[in-house]
C-alpha cells in the first residue's frame, strides 16, 4: 500500500518527503529506506504503542508502517507529455492513494511556475492533468468496445459506462464524484484505475505563522477547504519547513518546539495517520514482554486472515482469538482486570477485526 505525494514544482513535496522519511527513518531502523531516493518507508505514530510497553515492559516496540513517493515533475501540459509527463502520471497509476500538495505560504525568493500564489488554480491545474490522463485511457477503452458492443451485451453495457465517465470528466469533473449504484459498472471503473478516482488528501502548505489557528486566517487555505469539501476530500494544513526541523529534533524537544509554535500535534503526524486510514487500513496489537507490535490489516479483515499476518501457521491453525479493545484494557489498569470484569473475548473466526483490538491467537500447530 502506497501513497504518492504529487503537486506542481516548488510547493514544498520534497521537503514534506524529506521530514517523512527523516523521521520514519530515526524512530525505526528499515532497512529499505534509501534503496529509492524517491521511496520512503514512514513509521505511523502511535501512542497506544508507547502506553502498552510501558504496561507490559516490552523489550521491543514496532510500529506500523506505509509507503510514501515523491512523484516530482508533474507540470501543465503532463498528459500530452510535456517534461517527461507521461512517466510521472504513470508513476501516480501505480500507488493506492494520493496526497496533494497545495502552496499556501507566499515567499518572494522561490519562485511559484506560474508567477503568484493561488492554492485553488494550482489544484486545477493538476487535477485537469489528471483528468487528461484519464480520458485517454477511457477513449483507448472506448475504441476497443465500439468494435465488439454490437454482438456483445456486457460490452455495450461498458461502452454506455465509459462514455458516460468521459462526458463527467470533459465537464470538469473527477472521476471519484461519478456516482453508479451499478455492481457491474462499479466493477469496470476499478479495473481502470483512474487517477481522478484515487483517495486523495490535501497538504496546504503554509507558513509558521498559519500554524496557530490552522490556516483559518489565511484565503487561500479556505479556498482549498472548500474545493476539498465538494470532492469529499480532506485537507491537512502543515509547514513543510518547520516540519523538517522537528524531524531533526529529539522527541522531548519536538514536544518544547510544538508548544512554541502554539499546536499539540505535529501536521505530519496527523497527515500519515489520515493517510493510514485513507488507505482502509487498521491496526491490531500484539503486547508482551518481548514485543509490543501494531499490525497493518485492511478494515474488515477477519481474525483468521489477521493471525495469518503474524504467520501463515497461525492461519492455517486458526481455533480463537482472545481480544481486548485498547480502551477496555487501558480503563480496567492490567489484563487480570480486564479478565475479571469480562472484557476480554474468546472470539471466532468469523470476527472482524477492529483498530485497536489487542489480540492472542490460539492455534493448532
Ligand atoms: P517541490 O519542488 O515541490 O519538491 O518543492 P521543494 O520541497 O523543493 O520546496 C521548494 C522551495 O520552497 C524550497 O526552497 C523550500 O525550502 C521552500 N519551502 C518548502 N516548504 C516551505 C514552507 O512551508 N514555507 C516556506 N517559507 N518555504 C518552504
Amino acid at each position: 500500500m502506497k501513497l504518492g505525494i504529487v503537486g506542481l514544482p516548488n510547493v514544498g513535496k520534497s521537503t514534506l518527503f524529506n521530514s517523512l522519511t527523516k523521521a520514519g527513518a530515526e524512530s525505526a531502523n528499515y532497512p529499505f529506506c534509501t534503496i529509492d531516493p524517491n521511496v520512503g518507508i514512514v513509521t505511523v505514530p502511535d501512542e497506544r504503542l508507547d502506553k502498552l510497553t510501558e504496561m507490559y515492559n516490552s523489550k521491543k516496540t514496532t510500529p506500523a508502517v506505509i509507503e510514501f513517493v515523491d512523484i516530482a515533475g508533474l507540470v501543465k501540459g503532463a498528459s500530452k507529455g510535456e517534461g517527461l509527463g507521461n512517466q510521472f502520471l504513470a508513476n501516480i497509476r501505480e500507488v493506492d492513494a494520493i496526497v496533494h500538495v497545495v502552496r499556501c505560504f507566499e515567499n518572494t525568493n522561490i519562485i511559484h511556475v506560474d508567477g503568484s500564489i493561488d492554492p485553488l488554480r494550482d489544484i486545477e491545474t493538476i487535477n485537469l492533468e489528471l483528468v487528461f490522463s484519464d480520458i485517454e485511457i477511457l477513449d483507448r477503452r472506448r475504441s476497443k468496445l465500439i468494435r465488439v458492443a454490437r454482438n456483445d451485451k456486457s460490452a455495450a453495457k461498458e461502452l454506455d459506462l465509459v462514455e458516460r465517465i468521459i462526458a463527467h470528466l470533459e465537464g470538469g469533473n473527477l472521476a471519484a464524484s461519478f456516482a453508479t449504484d451499478d455492481e457491474d459498472e462499479i466493477a469496470f471503473m476499478s479495473e481502470y484505475n483512474l487517477l481522478t478516482n484515487k483517495p486523495v488528501i490535501y497538504a496546504a502548505n503554509v507558513s509558521e505563522d498559519d500554524l496557530a489557528d490552522d490556516g483559518a486566517s489565511n484565503e487561500g487555505v479556505q479556498k482549498v477547504r472548500a474545493y476539498a469539501k465538494e470532492n469529499g476530500s480532506e485537507v491537512f494544513v502543515i509547514s513543510a519547513e518547520i516540519e523538517q526541523e522537528i524531524s531533526e529534533l529529539d522527541d522531548d524537544e519536538k514536544q518544547m518546539f510544538l508548544e512554541d509554535l502554539g499546536i499539540k500535534e505535529s501536521g505530519l503526524d496527523k497527515l500519515i495517520k489520515a493517510s493510514y486510514s485513507l488507505l482502509g487500513l487498521i491496526s491490531f496489537l500484539t503486547s508482551g514482554e518481548d514485543e509490543t507490535r501494531a499490525w497493518t490489516i485492511k478494515e474488515g479483515t477477519k481474525a483468521p486472515q489477521a493471525a495469518g499476518k503474524i504467520h501463515t501457521d497461525f492461519e492455517k491453525g486458526f481455533i480463537k482469538a482472545e481480544v481486548v479493545s485498547y480502551d477496555d484494557l487501558m480503563n480496567c489498569g492490567t489484563y487480570a482486570a480486564a479478565r475479571e470484569k469480562g472484557l476480554i473475548r474468546l472470539e471466532g473466526k468469523d470476527y472482524v477485526v477492529n483498530d485497536g483490538d489487542i489480540i492472542l491467537f490460539r492455534f493448532n500447530v
